[in-house]
């Protein structure tokens, strides 16, 4: 919520007084989450103010306005106010007996021009003076919250206090519904997708985009503001469908998913089993798993095998493929995944076998992976990456990888 304080009043101007309101609202503000973009001071004169809150609507969605409230002529805010929202002002007969009870008390003669203090804009929430004549004034009108108050401190700070505040938390925080939506990508890094996204990104207003990094992936968080809820969701599936053109690819799911849970859902909602074989993540992929309680319906077994004996003993990897390609090989992978397949009975078997370094292996360099998995349709296939970093990141990127690639083969 941004918001914009006007302060009506020529003696401002001409530095007979310090616009001491505009401080006072500013720090009321800010405690409520609501952003102060301007202050604007404007004398006492119509076309002046007209100008200053035409200008002012144009960027925020609360202007509060101060002064010009009272008896004499050259109090015009609220006649002003409501000719531009095209408006007519009306008498609040609450504020008609304060004020008559107040010269009645004071034993004053009430002149005709302190009845125009009780003329209130016929839209208006009325904020009571407690301290003064002149009501204050709150009016919704085409997205814009009009807050009118009057001068004098000593009334305009109990009423934006005792009424202004209430007003304020009551309509502005609930109608400025706030909507967040987190994209997540894998298989595209952080540099790559601000370079596809850069003019969306550059341009963004509402709603926002806030690129975000993960360990291995990225993520998107959209948060869109509208009054409506409803509108707030449809700014997002815009803004969603903009991105899913050009990067919908590596999209995998949304919020507080994870690569692993996805797959795991999918396992789930396709009643398919699986099983792994794992070398250089040595049983991360099948602990990953067995996070998710009920992963019992689709999860049968993990191997881990390490050594090459093991992986010719348990997964049935062919001696000659050992010997011709090396455990670090496409060979190996598919039948790492084939033969975790056939032992454990299950739809699915998937391998991980490869490089983690520091040092190199087999004469292959640090980061050489091959994932392997065999499906459901009797098809088997393996990836092969290049991965940087720590032995353990590598270990770890390696199992999302597996699960990404899985996910698009099912
Ligand atoms: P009144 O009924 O007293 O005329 P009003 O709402 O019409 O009140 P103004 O006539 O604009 O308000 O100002 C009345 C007095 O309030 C000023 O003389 C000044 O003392 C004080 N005042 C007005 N605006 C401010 C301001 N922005 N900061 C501090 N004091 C102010
Ligand atoms: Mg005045």
């Amino acid at each position: 919520m941004n918001s914009e304080i006007i302060a009506v009043g020529s003696e401002l101007l001409l530095g007979q007084i310090a616009n001491t309101n505009g401080q006072f609202l500013s720090q009321q503000l800010a405690p409520l989450g609501i952003n102060v973009y301007y202050h604007t001071v404007v004398g006492d004169n119509k076309l002046r103010l007209q100008e200053a809150i035409k200008q002012a609507k144009k960027r925020a969605n609360l202007i509060i306005i101060t002064g010009g409230l009272g008896p004499t002529k050259d109090d015009l805010t609220k006649e002003t106010v409501a000719e531009l929202l095209n408006c007519s002002l009306v008498y609040h007969e609450p504020s008609m007996e304060q004020i008559e009870s107040f010269f009645k008390n004071s034993k004053r003669p009430m002149t005709e021009n302190n009845k125009k203090q009780a003329l209130v804009i016929n839209t208006a929430t009325v904020l009571n003076n407690d301290n003064g004549m002149a009501p204050g004034m709150a009016i919704y009108h085409e997205g814009v919250h009009y807050m009118l108050l009057p001068g004098p401190p000593k009334e305009l700070k109990p009423m934006f206090i005792n009424y202004g505040q209430a007003y304020l938390i009551a309509n502005l925080h609930e109608q400025a519904v706030i909507h967040s939506r987190v994209l997540r990508f894998f298989g595209i890094g952080e540099a790559k997708l601000e370079e596809v996204l850069i003019d969306l990104i550059e341009f963004q207003s509402n709603p926002t985009i806030a690129p975000l990094a993960g360990d291995g992936e990225v993520m998107l968080r959209l948060t869109a503001k509208h009054n409506d809820k409803a509108k707030a969701l449809l700014l997002l599936d815009e803004l969603e469908a903009k991105i899913q053109t050009r990067v919908g690819k590596f999209l995998y799911g949304y919020d507080d998913t994870s690569l692993m849970k996805e797959l795991v859902n999918r396992l789930l909602a396709k009643k398919l089993t699986i099983a792994s074989a794992e070398s250089l993540t040595g049983g991360m992929f099948s602990q990953e798993l067995t996070d998710f309680s009920g992963v019992s319906e689709v999860f049968s077994s993990g191997v881990v095998s390490y050594s090459n004996e093991m992986k010719e003993k348990i997964l049935s990897v062919s001696k000659n493929t050992l010997a011709e390609y090396g455990a670090v090989s496409s060979e190996c992978a598919i039948e790492m995944a084939q033969g975790v397949k056939k032992l454990c009975e299950t739809d699915i078997g998937i391998s991980f076998t490869g490089v983690a370094g520091p040092n190199q292996h087999e004469g292959k360099n640090v980061g050489t992976i091959y994932i392997g998995v065999a499906l459901p349709n009797g098809e088997s296939k393996s990836f092969s990456l290049n991965l940087s970093g720590t032995r353990w990141q590598i270990r770890e990127r390696t199992v999302k990888f597996g699960c990404y690639y899985l996910l698009k083969e099912l």
